[in-house]
């Protein structure tokens, strides 16, 4: 980073106090009352959920209320050199939210603002919005927002947008791009330009809207975004699985995913389904080697997605393999969304989000529990299994500094081997600075200095979330 971006800052009085340097002031200026935090009072706001042990500590959190602050805080930003870091609700899983030394952290929290109408079934969100406080909002009006993170309930519509965020019902209803039908973007120099709008088909000029869905903090701060929405979500059935062997269920998985379009198709292994029983205890079976849990959403009164993965399942001769009850169903639906958290309790878990097609769903699994084994590592295993999108959590001991580093070893290896499969480092979370290392080796060089003309082109100075995607210095 270069000398400009420096800061002289060593004195953070408290939250509420005056800072030392006259930067500081000038942007507390620019925003509405408790529109800065300083002091100890930044650290929350330091990491993501990837808990970066490199995270730097920034001088100042600016929590803007409305595009125009937005805007104010990039133009200071800009003109004093300071990079700045935007932040939803931190739940990401790859250090995509990381403080710079020297930089802000611009946090979305107090953009909540949410219209709907129901005419023409879109509405306009501004980014600090809970995920499932959006999907309350539009339920009110009937109406569905189907991107279901399994962190909905903690994360934020615009990390959503700034990750492309994908989750259980994916499978069958597409990820969150295929429902950004605007942006309004604030630009490292301080504009804020609209991109797209309330238009189903629009193909005016490039499109620029999915150039920014995913890209991490990087090129723009998402300042409102337009969604389309569906009608309500038709009755959902829920099968649950238990295999012998995890080829099984992998295969079964296969089986379905080439075949019909079933609303869930979700896989934990024996390590994450303990784990969650530990936590809940409702009685999953510790013994089986996989648990497949998939749902139906079809409206046919014949059930013929249900009969046909029940069929898909019972020909790999499972422990068992049933249709649960709505209230079963909804409680296996929980498990499967706590495994993260359940796995962190048996250690600092380097979470993974490698993806395949699905015909190499099976080589991974293998192949993962290999990289385990020859490092001695525990490394869980769940996945969006219908999408080919995998979380293998590697769990490493942080008062061993052996085990912490055949962790970070085998951590590595498994993107080596997803992209040796032909996949991909990241299905859903993003590269943020924890993946960085492994981007060009999956996209090559030519795509990875193409991304970098794009970032200098908007972002000249590289004040947007510096590290995150691209190196940290200047291109
Ligand atoms: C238990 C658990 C389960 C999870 N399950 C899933 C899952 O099923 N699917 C999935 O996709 N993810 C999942 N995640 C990861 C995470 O919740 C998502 O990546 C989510 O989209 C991040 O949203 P956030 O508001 O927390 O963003 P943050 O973590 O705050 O930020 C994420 C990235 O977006 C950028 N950003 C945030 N807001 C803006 C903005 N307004 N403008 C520009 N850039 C911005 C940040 O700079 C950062 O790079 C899970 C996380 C947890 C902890």
């Amino acid at each position: 980073m270069g000398d400009q971006r420096e800061t002289d800052v060593t004195e953070h009085p408290s939250t509420h106090g005056r800072a030392t340097d006259p930067r500081v002031e000038e942007l507390r200026a620019e925003l509405s009352p408790d529109g800065l935090i300083l002091g100890d009072g930044v650290e929350p706001y330091r990491r993501d959920r990837a808990a970066d042990p490199d995270a730097g500590v920034p001088i100042a959190v600016a929590r803007p209320t409305s595009t125009a602050e937005v805007q104010a805080v990039m133009r200071w930003a800009a003109r004093h050199g300071v990079p700045v870091v935007p932040r939803g609700a931190g739940t990401g899983l790859s250090g995509g939210a990381s403080a710079v030394s020297g930089g802000i952290v611009l946090t979305t929290e107090r953009m909540r603002e949410v219209s709907i109408d129901d005419q023409t079934r879109m509405a306009v969100v501004q980014p600090g919005l809970l995920n499932a406080e959006f999907k309350a909002a539009v339920a009110a009006h009937g109406l569905w927002y189907p991107p279901d993170p399994a962190s909905y309930e903690i994360c934020s519509i615009g990390g959503n947008i700034a990750t492309n965020a994908g989750g259980l019902c994916c499978v069958k209803y597409g990820v969150t791009v295929d429902y950004v039908l605007g942006l309004e973007v604030v630009l490292a120099d301080g504009r804020a330009v609209r991109l797209g709008g309330p238009l189903i088909k629009d193909v005016a000029g490039l499109d620029l809207v999915k150039l920014f869905v995913g890209s991490e903090g990087t090129l723009g701060i998402i300042t409102e975004i337009t969604l389309r929405l569906l009608p309500a979500q038709p009755p959902h059935r829920t099968l649950a699985a238990w295999f012998r062997t995890t080829e099984d269920a992998a295969e079964a998985i296969a089986e379905i995913a080439c075949s019909i379009r079933p609303s869930m198709l979700e896989y934990m292994d024996r390590t994450a389904v303990n784990a969650v029983e530990d936590m809940l205890g409702i009685g999953l079976d510790r013994d089986a080697a996989a648990f497949v849990l998939a749902g139906s959403d079809d409206a046919d009164p014949a059930g013929r997605d249900i009969a046909f993965m029940l069929e898909a399942f019972a020909r790999r001769d499972p422990i068992s393999a049933y249709e649960t009850t709505p209230e079963v169903g909804a409680a296996l639906e929980h498990g499967r969304r706590v495994a993260i958290p359940a796995v962190e309790h048996r250690g600092r878990v380097l979470l993974e989000d490698v993806g395949v097609s699905i015909p190499r769903l099976a080589d991974l699994i293998h192949g993962v529990e290999e990289i385990a084994a020859r490092n001695r590592v525990e490394i869980a295993f769940i996945a969006h299994a219908g999408d080919g999108n995998t979380h293998p959590l590697v769990v490493s001991d942080p008062s061993d500094a052996d085990h912490e580093a055949r962790a970070s070893k085998a951590y590595g290896e498994v993107m080596t081997l997803a992209i040796d499969l032909g996949g991909t480092i990241t299905g859903e979370h993003g590269v943020g600075r924890l993946k960085r290392p492994w981007l060009s080796r999956q996209i090559g060089d030519d795509a990875l200095e193409l991304a970098q003309r794009i970032k200098t082109a908007l972002d000249p100075e590289h004040l947007l979330n510096p590290g995150t995607i691209f190196e940290e210095s200047r291109a």
